[in-house]
């Protein structure tokens, strides 16, 4: 019997408007609609007068214009970003050139280095932030406190943004609810993305803002049953192993039925962030490195 896991997908919203979703709490949506974006970038405001600004988003002069309009009579004194993907991220550059205010994240990105083959293409390579944030570090505005949770897994950089005074968890990539998040090496970790799963087990949000998508209202039965769906997903990948089905290409073509023909590639970075995961634990090995198109079996123990 497969983990269900209770996925949101009704999200209403209108592009280029920076609408109220809870006290306090604005949000507007970028127009960069993706199979791994979901609508589009969800760019959160927090305050009213001085406001933070979380996940300023992509690229998009037009995104941060009508952020910029909207937030007409106000200013921004915190930038926030939860990572460096070109999602989140790129467009702080533009919105602090508007506003002068500083940014705030863990560092920059990580995923190897730039331009390197084999590392991934949706990382930022420019984003530095201003003030680094370390786990559970303190960010105060005006009327509001952050918590710095250090969320290492769909990037190593992540951060969530908690204010616990309200019970709000800002869950960037790290737990979504309309889709399952990419764990895509070398940047990506399984190990570590599981940690950071088991963390927000031990918290007591009790609504999660994800960066793309609705909000998360029953988020720790979310979070169990991300952690389910993973242990069965490493479970039918060992499964394939020990069947002699060592290579990432055919273990995803047993495991992920039905899957559209473009989510193909994200499905075997994240075969290969299980194996690497299996092989850092002993329990498989594979012939060489552990790379996207080795061949993987049971350890010998
Ligand atoms: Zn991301």
């Amino acid at each position: 019997m497969a983990v269900e896991i209770p996925f949101r997908r009704d999200f209403a919203f209108a592009y280029g408007r920076l609408e109220t979703v809870a006290a306090g709490v604005r949000r507007i949506v970028a127009r960069n609609p993706s199979p791994f974006t979901f609508k589009g970038t969800g760019t959160y405001v927090v305050g009213a007068g001085d406001v933070a600004v979380i996940d300023p988003g992509p690229d998009l002069a037009e995104h941060v214009a009508a952020l910029i309009a909207g937030l007409a009579g106000e200013r921004v004194t915190h930038i926030l970003v939860t990572h460096t993907h070109r999602d989140h991220s790129p467009a702080a550059r533009a919105l602090q050139q508007a506003t002068g205010a500083p940014t705030f994240g863990f560092g920059p990105h990580r995923g190897g280095r730039r331009g390197e083959p084999g590392t991934e293409e949706g990382g930022d390579w420019d984003f530095v932030p201003d003030v680094v944030l370390r786990d559970g570090d303190r960010v105060d505005g005006s009327g509001w406190r952050f918590e710095a949770v250090h969320t290492p897994g769909h990037t190593s950089n992540h951060l969530c943004f908690a204010l616990p005074d309200r019970g709000i968890l800002f869950s960037g990539d790290h737990v979504m609810g309309w889709s399952t998040s990419v764990i895509a090496p070398p940047d990506g970790d399984m190990g570590a993305y599981l940690a950071s799963l088991d963390k927000l087990l031990g918290r007591r949000d009790t609504v999660y803002w994800p960066t793309h998508g609705p909000a998360i209202d029953a988020p720790q039965r979310h979070v169990r049953a991300f952690i389910a769906h993973r242990r069965e997903r490493e479970a039918g990948i060992l499964d394939c192993v020990s069947r002699g089905v060592g290579q990432i290409d055919a273990i995803v073509d047993r495991l992920y039925v039905g899957l559209q023909p473009a989510l193909h590639g994200a499905a075997g970075r994240s075969v290969h962030a299980h194996l690497i995961d299996l092989v850092g634990r002993g329990i498989v090995e594979s012939d060489g490195p552990a790379t996207l198109d080795g061949l993987y079996r049971p350890a010998r123990r």
